[in-house]
């Protein structure tokens, strides 16, 4: 329902104003999902322009998420924390483990009310599935969340997923902090799995400032510092490394494209 321009969701009382562009939205946009508006839209039509392979590049992140979770099923790991989950997309995290252990349980986090609204239709379909709305940059509210603790049980392993999120806190918000705060809660045999944009100098400023610009949020940074992110877990070969070449099922051909070195990330293990 749209009234006054402004989305009334029939699932709850969010109003969410559509005429703001929102980073979930215009990630939905790159991935041909239906849940987003004109200035949702706008704002994809301008990192087209930047990066015209730019939806290339989303479809990576997602089938590297795929890759990640099934890897971490196969580790054992039977609950999952998506945080920064995104709008539901054609796999998603509770689909890909739920496929190899039925028993999987995903607490979906996101900071727009709009994933919530989309997520409760799968939440009607699936006991072992929660969104909750929460900003990721609280840990504790998070942790803490009724819902979240309801579903997720901090005493046995977790696997923490924070795929193209953290580059959406600024620099003096700490994010390597925020990640260790996560890490920190867990129990040994817990896995973080991280995705997160690549600072190429030139060739990325542009992506990066239409991002700026239109979203508030979007950092790109060296790999050594997305690396550092798993400082102190024991990281999972090939380490950190560009999306589509985290254990990949097919080989990818160099020179590789932007759409290939621009999000990079990898999978490290508690002990
Ligand atoms: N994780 C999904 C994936 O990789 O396919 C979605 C990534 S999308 C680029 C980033 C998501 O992070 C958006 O849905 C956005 O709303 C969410 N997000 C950004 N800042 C957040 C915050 N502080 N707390 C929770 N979610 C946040």
């Amino acid at each position: 329902n749209v009234r006054d321009g402004v989305f009334v969701s029939t699932w709850i009382e969010a109003r969410v104003d559509i005429s703001v562009p929102s980073i979930a939205r215009v990630y939905d946009a790159l991935l041909d999902g239906k849940d987003n508006f004109p200035a949702d839209r706008a704002v994809h039509d301008q990192l087209i322009q930047v990066i015209p392979d730019g939806k290339t590049a989303a479809q990576y992140n997602r089938q590297a998420l795929r890759r990640g979770v099934e890897f971490m099923v196969e580790q054992g790991v039977r609950q999952f924390i998506d945080l920064g989950s995104g709008l539901p997309a054609a796999e998603n995290t509770h689909q890909v483990a739920q496929r190899i252990a039925p028993e999987s349980k995903v607490a979906y986090v996101d900071i727009d009310p709009i994933v919530l609204a989309h997520g409760r239709a799968l939440l009607a379909e699936n006991r072992n599935t929660t969104v909750v709305t929460a900003d990721f940059r609280r840990p504790d509210e998070v942790l803490n969340n009724p819902d979240v603790t309801a579903l997720i049980d901090l005493s046995k392993p977790v696997g923490l997923l924070m795929l193209a999120v953290v580059h959406h806190v600024h620099d003096n918000e700490n994010p390597a902090g925020l990640v260790r705060a996560y890490v920190d809660r867990t129990v040994s045999g817990s896995h973080l799995f991280l995705t997160h944009f690549v600072d190429h100098g030139e060739e990325t400023k542009p992506i990066e400032q239409v991002l700026l610009n239109e979203l508030t949020r979007g950092r790109f940074r060296s790999i050594e510092e997305i690396t550092s992110y798993f400082d102190g877990l024991e990281l999972i070969e090939p380490g950190v490394v560009y999306n589509p070449l985290w254990r990949p099922t097919e080989p990818v051909a160099k020179p590789y494209p932007l759409a290939v070195r621009l999000v990079a990330g990898g999978i490290g293990r508690k002990s």
